[in-house]
């Protein structure tokens, strides 16, 4: 069986802003918004339940509100991208422009680029470590996760949750 949040339809969704190394427009600072669609697959416990999607819900929201309204930052390497620590924020140099943004307002992924298949890798993962202690892995087979960052535009994968 499996169990799905649809992330519009479920409210799960987020706005932030990103840049790309490159030139054209996605070189300059732009919005993205996100939906996040989860689904589980697996056998349902006695009670009927593959896990309480309430529970599930609130762990996808929680994700999504850490990635929102922030301005999402990738780990380029050194000759395209750096990323200085100052007393106030990061100094960011990239495409030939400095950027100095406050700690608050910057969330950094140990991702290689913000490319919307690697924002939906990490976020798969980071909701399988988040679900684990509450998923009964006997019984829950996988984690779908698809990121959908507008225009169309989506990606999804699949997570074993064998370890
Ligand atoms: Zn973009």
């Amino acid at each position: 069986m499996k169990l799905n949040l649809d992330g519009q339809q479920a409210d799960l969704h987020f706005e932030s802003v990103h840049l790309v190394p490159g030139r054209g427009g996605c070189s300059r600072l732009h919005p993205h918004f996100h939906t996040v669609s989860v689904s589980l697959e697996g056998e349902p416990s006695e009670r009927g339940m593959l896990i309480h999607i309430y529970r599930l819900k609130e762990i996808v929201s929680r994700l999504c509100l850490e990635f929102d309204h922030m301005v999402l930052v990738a780990e380029y390497p050194s000759d395209v991208m750096t990323v200085d620590e100052e007393d106030t924020g990061y100094r960011i140099n990239v495409n030939g422009k400095t950027y100095l943004l406050p700690f608050s307002d910057v969330l950094r992924l140990p991702i290689g680029t913000l490319n919307v298949e690697d924002l939906c890798r990490y976020m798969a993962e980071s909701l399988l470590e988040r679900l684990d202690p509450i998923l009964d892995t006997r019984r829950i087979v996988s984690l779908t996760v698809e990121v959908d960052e507008g225009n169309g535009q989506s990606a999804a994968i699949t997570l074993s949750t064998e370890r």
